[in-house]
């Protein structure tokens, strides 16, 4: 995959694009298509490497539900996110993946998945088609900024090279999963130019509270189906949590804490608690098919000489992990209590105390601010240079939406770069 790089390469309409992942390599295709040379760079061996890790568990390639609904998973980033995300949306992004004879279909849930599950032929098909439309890949090339004459720097083995270029696309990645290529060391880079920077945090990612050592060597691993949980906002004293809805799903119990899809959906919430308070509660339902009348009903039935596990295994439903999940949150005297076990079993506060490290998430949030961009979509600390993908300062719940704006806005920073060849034309 890697041809032969020159040193100081002459510019003529141009377009350079580091980073391989969606974003960079939709940015390469779109410019391409429009018969720019486009040389994209990376610092791996291959591109496409985490998208080919987001394949491994079945590729969520977008989410089917109306754009509106879908525009909200974007929270504050929404609006910024909009002009991308409406020129390339959900539809566009399956029949995008049609086009490269990759089908796909809407599961239960409404994620949209390749018909295969799998990454690894869609990026064959893909990158296939990129070198027949002449887009030169350079791997093994790592980014270092700009030299005094505004040439991108690049270290290639022990080597140095500057390359010149029209229209400078970076396509980053984030800051998780570093060995896979994105580590965020162009935050730096970015902020000695002046670009304004969030920094980059975990985002759908695992929680930390330490377990006691009976029940972390007992249930770690072990998933806890069909729960509901909210994050508790720490309300004034005596105003009860209660405009916040509980979101249903499971999670995994880890030897260090939490984590699974619906720790990642609450993930946000709880990450900026813990910035703000040093600790965030989450709190569970056990059992959200029943009613808190009906649960403290079935505990007043009374248990007569049953255990009190056998009688809540038995009369409740509650599974062993649950049972265990109380014995180990709960004092002795809420579990002889039962009304405060009734309220428990609906409103289970979990303390969490840390977000794992960021580079276990499945994604990060932060990067290159929306206010680092001008309304033609370049830096404004650095004319003809473009950002895409998730480098940018937003952040989504994992379910497809993910990769759609790292798509789509790797479409908009291409068509924006190739605005600005146009112009200069
Ligand atoms: C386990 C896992 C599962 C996931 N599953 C899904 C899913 O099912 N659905 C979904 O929507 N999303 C999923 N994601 C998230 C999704 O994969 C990422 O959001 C997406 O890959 C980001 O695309 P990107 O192009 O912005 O960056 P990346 O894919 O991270 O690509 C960035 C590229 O830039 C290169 N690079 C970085 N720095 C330099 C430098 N200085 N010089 C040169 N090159 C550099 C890297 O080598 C890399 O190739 C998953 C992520 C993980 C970790």
């Amino acid at each position: 995959m890697t041809q032969p790089s020159s040193f100081s390469v002459p510019a003529s309409r141009r377009a350079v694009v580091v980073g391989g992942g969606p974003a960079g390599l939709m940015a390469a295709e779109t410019l391409s298509q429009q018969g720019i040379q486009v040389d994209l760079y990376d610092a791996m061996p291959s591109v496409g490497r985490k998208f080919l890790l987001a394949g491994k568990g079945g590729m969520n390639l977008t989410h089917s539900e109306p754009m509106d609904r879908f525009m909200t998973r974007y929270g504050k980033a929404a609006d910024n996110l909009h002009a991308a995300l409406a020129a390339f949306d959900n539809q566009a992004l399956r029949d995008w993946a049609q086009g490269l004879g990759v089908a796909t279909f809407i599961g239960s849930s409404g994620r949209v998945f390749p018909t295969d599950m799998k990454a690894a032929p869609l990026l064959r098909a893909w990158l296939h088609r990129l070198r027949e439309q002449g887009v030169r890949f350079h791997m093994r090339h790592r980014w270092l900024g700009w030299d005094a004459q505004g040439h991108c720097r690049f270290v290639h083995g022990d080597a140095e090279i500057q390359v010149a270029a029209d229209v400078l696309i970076l396509a980053l990645g984030g800051g998780s999963w570093a060995r896979l290529g994105s580590d965020g060391s162009w935050m730096p880079l970015l902020a000695q130019q002046g670009v304004a920077l969030s920094p980059l945090l975990p985002s759908n990612c695992g929680f930390e509270r330490p377990w006691t050592p009976f029940f972390q060597e007992k249930f770690a691993g072990q998933p806890l189906l069909t729960v509901a949980a909210r994050v508790q906002r720490s309300e004034p004293e005596g105003e009860q949590n209660s405009e916040q809805p509980m979101r249903q799903g499971q999670f995994v119990i880890t030897a260090s804490g939490v984590e699974g899809s619906l720790i990642y959906a609450l993930s946000a919430a709880l990450r900026d608690q813990i910035l703000t308070q040093g600790s965030a509660v989450l709190e569970l339902d056990l059992l959200p098919d029943k009613s808190a009348e009906r649960v403290l009903h079935e505990l007043q039935s009374g248990r007569g000489a049953r255990s009190l596990s056998s009688f809540l295994q038995t009369r409740l439903g509650l599974d062993k992990l649950k049972i265990a999940l109380l014995y180990e949150l709960l004092s002795k005297a809420q579990l002889a209590d039962t009304n405060a076990l009734a309220q428990a079993i609906k409103q289970l506060p979990l303390p969490l105390l840390a977000t794992r490290p960021l580079d276990e998430a499945i994604s990060s949030a932060g990067g290159v601010r929306f206010s680092a961009i001008d309304e033609c979509g370049m830096l404004t600390a650095r004319a003809a240079v473009f950002c895409a993908g998730e480098m940018l300062d937003w952040e989504a719940p994992t379910g497809g939406y993910l990769l759609t704006a790292c798509f789509a806005t790797g479409k908009q920073a291409a068509l924006a770069a190739l605005d600005c060849l146009n112009s200069a034309k």
